[in-house]
């Protein structure tokens, strides 16, 4: 197949589903790790075509849903003093920290503004000499690279820095797996990631917690291809990696821009909305590039982890409840006025119930 919408084409998409009805002996509890996947099974309805034979659960695979509420209070600070012009991605500047959000923090003055890659920012500084320019970076290792391009390519200026909260995919599935209770059988990790990473990183995953990880892509054809391929790895009693998004993924992924990442952060642990502090699962700027770091140039540190809130997001994150299992889903909560991150951001699986979830 050559173009998209050859993936999303019916015919193959219900042999798939009827093939996966065919083959699973029991509902199979299958958790996928990207919102872009939670949007694509929730909008062409895949539940539907299920009918019942898989329960799919949304893992915590959206990262502007999975950013703590103690960054975005970090980012609010360095908002509010003068001289900054703090950037980030659009979806992060309406999600709330305990101080409100970003765009609350422009109405009381603040210059705040919304980038498409860290390389605005970066453009911004240049253009601005006068003013310190943060970018708040988040995402998974898909956005970490340009991070690190972007601070590779600003060595001269004197007036760029980052605030960093980019995380990694593969401790938050072993903390999902780790947790008492766990129902998830199978994982579909996220292609995207898999793209930089590559699909050799899932092997010891697989093996110790013997769960089949199948690499999915994005559409709709992928998804059930890689759930039928799941499911049979569940009922033949297999438990190994497999790679359905052949078109972009290798064992190996990118290694430029894993280069990219390794010169610019080292590993550290890192608090995750819903799931708290998981070892080893995030990135921080290493010591070389220290001084572009924006929570030391501007004196801040972290709060303590967030308080609990109404927001039921660490329960939809980790799927121990679904999007509509949330006394607040629709009615106190929808996306003009979202109560918490997973109804704000457009790969959010509150927001993806709430636009596509009547669809069958
Ligand atoms: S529906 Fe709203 S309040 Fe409930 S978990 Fe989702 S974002 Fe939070």
């Amino acid at each position: 197949m050559k173009f998209v919408d050859e993936y999303r084409e019916a015919s193959l998409c219900k042999g798939y589903a009827e093939e996966i009805r065919r083959t699973a002996t029991r509902p199979w509890t299958i958790m996928e790790v990207c919102g872009g996947q939670t949007h694509t099974i929730l909008r062409y309805g895949l539940p539907g075509m299920l009918n019942g034979a898989v329960e799919l659960i949304h893992g915590p695979g959206c990262p502007v849903c999975v950013t703590p509420p103690s960054f975005i209070d970090a980012a609010l600070h360095v908002a509010s003093l003068p001289g900054v012009i703090l950037c980030s991605f659009g979806d992060m500047l309406r999600v709330p920290g305990s101080g409100g959000d970003l765009n609350s923090a422009r109405a009381r003055g603040g210059n705040v503004r919304m980038v498409y890659s860290p390389f605005d920012a970066v453009e911004l500084a240049r253009n601005n000499p006068e003013s310190q320019v943060v970018m708040f970076a988040v995402g998974f290792e898909t956005t970490a690279p340009a991070t690190a391009a972007a601070l590779l390519s600003a060595r001269e200026l004197d007036n760029f820095s980052v605030i960093c909260c980019h995380v990694l995919v593969l401790p938050a599935m072993e903390a999902v797996m780790s947790m008492k209770g766990c129902r998830v059988k199978g994982f579909l990790a996220a292609g995207h990631v898999c793209t930089v990473m590559g699909w050799n990183q899932y092997s010891a995953l697989a093996r110790d917690y013997r769960v089949p990880v199948i690499v999915a892509g994005f559409e709709p054809a992928d998804i059930l291809q890689a759930i039928h391929m799941c499911v049979s790895q569940l009922e033949s009693g297999s438990h190994r990696v497999e790679n359905q998004y052949t078109r972009s993924v290798s064992p190996d992924g990118n290694p430029a821009a894993r280069e990219l990442m390794d010169r610019v952060f080292s590993v550290t642990d890192r608090e995750w909305r819903g799931l708290g502090m998981i070892p080893r699962s995030g990135l921080r700027l290493s010591d070389d590039w220290r001084e572009y770091d924006a929570m030391r140039r501007f004196g801040v540190t972290l709060g303590e982890p967030a308080a609990a809130t109404e927001c039921m997001a660490g329960r939809v994150l980790i799927g121990e409840i679904p999007p509509t299992g949330c006394p607040h889903f629709g009615r106190g909560c929808t996306p003009e006025s979202p109560m918490g991150a997973p109804m704000v951001s457009s790969e959010g699986a509150c927001a993806a119930h709430y636009r596509y979830g009547r669809r069958t």
